[in-house]
């Protein structure tokens, strides 16, 4: 018996369609005319009124990953049933080498974290934070042998996870031949350090001055600084993480008018919310919001929602992702009390995507095609999973959400909230429409705001080059 979703609107990047949509076994098999589709023998569902669009994809997480003295409080099963929850059928994880560790370590660490546990299906972008030799080879040998084809680098974090100049372009220079996308966190993390000491000299020890101290100009110059690298590599294709300031997308935007493969993305909280009402908050409350790049003011220069919400729908911004790094209040963001510098990075979100971007529909800043292209099939054709994932198309994975437009969804600690943390940084927001229904190959995970879902049921998924390219 299969499953039909009937009288539905799929959404697609190239539009909206009513179509039936049959799924049998694990993937889509048909798509008919509404009202043609085959009834008997098969479960009905009925989607009137409702957008079918395909699973989100977040191409940006942090499950279980030891950070800043402690380990953030979502692991891969918590983690995954958050994600099945927000709609998120595919997850890719950033696998962590530690400082001095092989690859291959790193990676073999993530499978045993990760196997059995997931509720949706996984892979992992490969983290170097030593890059030497060994670290190079292991690039061609993932890339070839184990389905891992994304590496991310970091220009920031000095004495742990950086990599300098000479070893990006050494990394850029194999991602040349291996195929491999190069992900980088752009911010120029020697100067950041500057000015966190001259900060915590002055006294400045509160929460808010973590923004203070990672200036947006120090975003857009290493963002520029990763462009200049990959082109001097090869117009090696290059994805810039977790964009938050006006500064670097204007440096994405010229990079790609220049005909370079540049792609960037960004995260809800960066559209959603600034330092104002959060960093700033009295006494320590602010610590819930620090993440890196930090939250922006809305005071600069520069208005950098309203530039990112643009170049979402100008396609300078290619993905939204979460950056999902979640840590409780309570002992976690509280080892830096007294001392910003000391506080752990990293937000939750990875339940919330779809339903903030959504709302960023509602409100005219994109349309439901680019709602769908930048959570879903982008992410996919980037990270070598399209047309597997990503599509509602005869032969895909039935990864399928079906969304209601005429309900709404609060966010919040006792209201719709499945990530391990004790708050949430998108409290008392509302949106206007909800999750209806969740299936993952086939298998329906939430229904009816129940959740079906197993650990275990989550596959790993070799994935292929990026497919995005001329
Ligand atoms: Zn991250």
């Amino acid at each position: 018996m299969g499953t039909l979703i009937a009288n539905g609107t799929v959404i697609s990047p190239t539009g909206r369609i009513a179509q039936d949509v049959l799924v049998d076994g694990e993937r889509i098999v048909a798509l008919y005319i509404p009202g043609t589709g085959p009834r008997d023998g098969h479960r009905v569902i009925d989607a009137t009124g409702k957008y079918v669009i395909p699973g989100g994809i977040d191409v940006h997480t942090h499950l279980d990953l030891p950070l800043g003295g402690t380990v953030v409080s979502d692991n891969f099963e918590t983690g995954t049933i958050a994600a099945a929850w927000g709609g998120v059928t595919t997850v890719v994880d950033m696998a962590d080498q530690h400082t001095g560790e092989s690859v291959h370590d790193g990676l073999a660490e993530w499978h045993e974290k990760a196997a059995g546990k997931c509720a949706v299906d996984y892979s992992f972008t490969q983290m170097i934070s030593t890059l030497d030799d060994e670290s190079l080879k292991a690039m061609d040998y993932l890339t070839e042998h184990e389905g891992i084809t994304s590496f991310k680098f970091f220009m920031a974090y000095p004495g742990a996870c950086y990599s300098d100049d000479g070893q990006i372009l050494r990394a850029m220079q194999q991602a040349s031949h291996n195929g491999g996308l190069i992900m980088m966190h752009a911010e120029n993390g020697i100067a950041i350090d500057v000015l966190v000491a001259q900060a915590l000299a002055r006294g400045e020890t509160d929460p808010k001055y973590h923004s203070f101290t990672r200036p947006p100009e120090l975003e857009g110059e290493a963002t520029h600084r990763a462009i200049v690298l990959s082109k001097v590599a090869g117009n090696v294709p290059l994805y810039i993480v977790h964009m938050s300031a006006a500064e670097a997308l204007d440096e994405v935007a010229e990079a790609r008018h220049n005909g370079q493969n540049v792609f960037g993305e960004t995260c809800p909280q960066y559209l959603h919310l600034t330092l104002e009402g959060t960093l700033d908050r009295p006494g320590f409350e602010g610590a819930k919001f620090v993440c890196s790049p930090p939250l922006r003011s809305k005071h600069d220069h520069r208005n950098h929602r309203a530039d990112l919400w643009k170049g979402l729908r100008m396609n300078e911004l290619a993905v939204v992702a979460t950056d999902h790094c979640p840590f409780c209040f309570k002992d976690q963001k509280e080892l830096g009390r007294g001392n910003f510098a000391k506080i752990p990075n990293g937000l939750g979100g990875i339940e919330h995507r779809l339903e903030l971007i959504y709302q960023g529909v509602v409100a005219g800043e994109l349309s439901l095609e680019r709602w769908v292209e930048t959570c879903c099939t982008t992410p996919a054709r980037l990270f070598g999973l399209f047309p597997k994932k990503g599509i509602i198309a005869p032969g895909s994975d039935a990864d399928i959400v079906i969304w209601d437009p005429n309900r709404k969804t609060e966010i919040g600690v006792g209201k719709k909230h499945h990530s391990n943390m004790d708050y949430s940084v998108y409290e008392g927001t509302i949106i206007d429409g909800r999750i209806d229904t969740v299936m993952s190959r086939g298998t329906v995970l939430v229904e009816n705001d129940q959740y079906f879902g197993r650990p275990g049921h989550g596959k790993f998924l070799k994935r292929g080059l990026c497919n995005y390219l001329a």
